[in-house]
């Protein structure tokens, strides 16, 4: 039996915890012939007891092997003991396609395209609300993983809208840590409940494209907590994530990859993550700092990772790879700055996930159907239900199919589906619906719809970009606009404006799309304005003439249909805005500390990110967050909230019980997302105005009241304490809002928290 070196027993304590799980005395049987029956081949064994035995089985040098990928979407197998590789695919909208088995990604080789559902992108399903359709979404997408014979899906991204121009607002949840926790949640439980790992990203306050390898986020640790890190704790404590992606960029001076406060500390320790972290792509940066951190996996490996660095560009952008290949960690190990036990808690976390997720005894060998009707009916719905209507003045909306005759459809999002952005997320499907087309199938041959560019898309057709040109394309609109009954004019950007790996320029439209909507609205009264895109735009040149306004964000493959249904009353909005739409750019929070100075960004904001920092400064925004109309009434009543202390033995639960009556007082049925949020005005520290602790989406027939019900505990109630580092809940009489949006709180109730 090996003693135990003195150096081990400095490791840290999870590793020496999974070091005496594993059996120091196991080391005996590395490389030796593994019998059939061994343990780790019985399926009916609990997945820890089947990794730490299939742990002692191995050679340092295997368990080496498993710390870096043996491809661009592949972990490393190790074919003497049978273990898997992790067959890995983008997302989190819907399977990347990927060509070959390494999946790169986005090669532009047609014969070999593998074609999948586009799903809306994330903030479009963050603006349903709907936490069970979002569930639906994970599990329709791991269901394509499988049948394309992979085994993780890159996604959820959870990070924080934090200001207007991040390149990747579009794929996350919004700017509230609460919301976004929950929709991860739901998007992980579908995943893993389909046998799929997913990868919920970027660990942590990936909030900038701007120079994302090197920029440094400086963020006091009460921000931390309050905003950027609770989505990923909710991954860890509410949906038992398998895996975490670190992030880029640096925190607090180090980079994400190799930030022991952040991998160790708060992810494995505070949190109590059980499952392995994979690095983003190129984004390691050492070698035992990173593997002592606590980094499991650096992606990509193998040949495709050598070709990648051996390009000058892939350098010059900042990525750096190939620190934890096998050569390199076992060099760090017989120079002692890693331990065995390290090594072996790394590979233990993957182990594990192979065999809890069931891809070791039930391989995931492909050739299933992808895109399916199922498949496509989640994507319409999330595209239906994330449409949100901002604006709808005289009843213009619903479109009435019986008095209209003629619709001119418009602009440079009009006739091309833009249904999601750039990068890693963007999904190539079978087919995309365009507004045009979505509108076009509605109006049937009743209603004559025309079509006007009016102005091209900024960057993507030359042609279009002379003088000549685009006053010509402006007339035609206009000439359509003034001949049609409505004008529907679709705006927005796309996958080249909007993008990761870069941050979007301006918050104003891209050129000539604010004159466009002013012409227009000046030709004809009835025009509907639709924004597609994924980030906010500034409105004030044209919103007070503005009679409707839409958000379809970037809807997917089935953008246009759920457009046009929206438009036409088959389908009532329902969608409130994940995040604030600021007037002017200038307004927003981060403004000032953005994208940062000689690569330091200074989160100097902290926690008044979003509502928090608008609600509390009373700045007022375009359209507050929460906002979302809808073609029917609803009206709240009976806020009722209870403390709820019960005592069953020696346990005591205690929390807070919220109801509230919502009634459908319009005449069509519709759904309403009802919020929470707490204020507190007592605290002995300051905090926002109040924050969203509850949310539920009802559906309501005409006439119909149903209660709804929350049920907060004290968390909902605390803030993270930077002088205890603990969260707190100071007793006094807080006030529960129950409210339409941030901004419309209709009903308030006091309820006080005692000890
Ligand atoms: C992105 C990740 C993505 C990975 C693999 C990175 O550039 O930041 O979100 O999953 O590439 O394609």
């Amino acid at each position: 039996m090996h003693s135990i070196s003195p150096n081990l027993l400095s490791v840290r304590p999870a590793v020496f915890l999974a070091l005496l799980v594993a059996g120091v005395a196991g080391h005996a049987q590395n490389g030796a012939t593994v019998p059939a029956d061994a343990p780790y081949r019985n399926a009916n064994l609990p997945a820890e007891k089947r990794a730490a035995d299939l742990l002692k089985r191995m050679t340092l040098e295997e368990k080496a092997t498993m710390l870096s990928g043996s491809g661009w979407m592949e972990s490393a197998p190790i074919e003497r003991l049978g273990i898997p590789a992790i067959k890995m695919a983008d997302g989190p909208m819907g399977v990347r396609s990927w060509l070959g088995s390494s999946a790169i990604t986005s090669a532009a080789n047609a014969a070999a395209k593998i074609e999948t559902t586009s799903f809306p992108s994330g903030v479009a399903m963050a603006a349903t609300w709907d936490t069970e359709l979002v569930r639906r979404e994970g599990q329709a997408i791991a269901q394509e993983v499988k049948a394309l014979g992979r085994d993780m899906i890159l996604g959820p991204t959870v990070n924080i809208n934090r200001q207007p121009l991040w390149g990747r607002n579009f794929e996350g949840y919004g700017e509230d840590p609460y919301l976004s926790g929950q929709l991860g949640v739901a998007y992980i439980k579908g995943v893993q409940g389909e046998g799929v790992i997913p990868s919920v990203k970027h660990f942590a306050a990936n909030n900038e494209e701007y120079e994302r390898h090197r920029v440094n986020a400086t963020i006091d640790e009460r921000a931390l907590h309050e905003i950027y890190l609770p989505a990923f704790k909710a991954a860890v404590q509410e949906a038992g994530v398998w895996n975490v992606m670190s992030a880029y960029n640096k925190v607090n001076g180090v980079h994400c990859a190799e930030n022991d406060f952040l991998l160790d500390q708060v992810l494995k320790q505070e949190f109590g993550f059980k499952g392995f972290v994979v690095s983003d792509w190129g984004s390691t940066y050492s070698t035992a700092p990173t593997v002592n951190a606590g980094m499991d996996l650096e992606m990509p490996g193998g040949p495709p990772m050598e070709k990648w660095l051996a390009n000058p560009r892939t350098q010059a952008s900042g990525n750096s790879d190939g620190w934890l290949v096998p050569a390199k960690v076992l060099a760090e190990v017989k120079a002692g700055h890693i331990s065995e036990a390290t090594t072996d808690d790394n590979v233990g976390r993957i182990l594990r996930v192979i065999f809890l997720s069931g891809i070791f005894d039930h391989p995931h060998a492909g050739g299933g159907a992808v895109d399916t009707p199922e498949e496509r009916a989640v994507a319409l719905q999330g595209a239906t239900e994330g449409i949100v209507l901002l604006k709808n003045e005289h009843f213009l909306l619903p479109l009435d199919k019986h008095s209209i005759h003629s619709i001119a459809v418009i602009g440079p999002n009009a006739a091309v589906a833009r249904t999601g952005g750039g990068g890693s997320s963007l999904v190539r499907p079978k087919y995309a619906i365009a507004p045009l087309d979505g509108i076009k199938e509605k109006a049937g041959s009743t209603i004559h719809v025309t079509y006007a560019l009016g102005v091209s898309m900024e960057g993507e057709d030359p042609a279009q970009d002379t003088p000549e040109a685009r006053a010509l394309a402006l007339k035609e609109a206009t000439d359509a606009a003034a001949k049609a009954d409505v004008a529907i004019v679709v705006v927005g950007r796309y996958n080249k404006l909007e993008s990761e790996g870069f941050d979007v320029k301006t918050m104003d439209l891209p050129a000539g799309q604010d004159e466009l909507i002013q012409v227009v609205e000046k030709a004809n009264p009835h025009t509907v304005v639709v924004l597609n895109t994924g980030d906010p735009v500034t409105m004030t040149k044209w919103i007070d003439q503005t009679p409707a306004l839409l958000d379809m964000w970037y809807g997917g493959e089935e953008g246009g249909h759920a457009l046009a249904a929206i438009l036409f009353g088959d389908a009532n909005p329902s969608g409130k805005l994940p995040v604030t739409l600021p007037k002017r750019y200038e307004d927003n929070p981060a403004a000032a500390n953005y994208p940062g100075k000689d690569l330091e960004v200074n989160y100097a904001e902290g926690i008044y990110v979003g509502y928090r920092y608008y609600d509390t400064k009373k700045v007022e925004p375009q359209f507050p967050f929460g906002f979302g109309l809808s073609y029917t009434k609803f009206e709240y009543s009976d806020l009722k909230v209870a403390q709820l202390i019960r005592s069953s033995g020696s346990v005591k639960s205690e929390g807070t019980s919220v109801s509230v009556k919502v009634k459908n007082s319009g005449s069509r049925a519709g759904a309403e997302i009802v919020q929470v949020y707490v204020h507190d005005g007592h605290a002995k520290i300051d905090r926002p105005e109040h924050e969203l602790k509850g949310f539920q989406r009802v559906e309501l027939k005409p006439g119909e009241t149903k209660t709804v019900e929350f049920r907060l505990d004290r968390s909902a109630f605390s803030y993270w304490n930077p002088a205890t580092k603990a969260w707190q809940a100071d007793p006094g009489t807080f006030e529960i809002q129950a409210g339409a949006s941030s901004r419309d709180i209709r009903l308030r109730e006091p309820v006080p928290l005692n000890r």
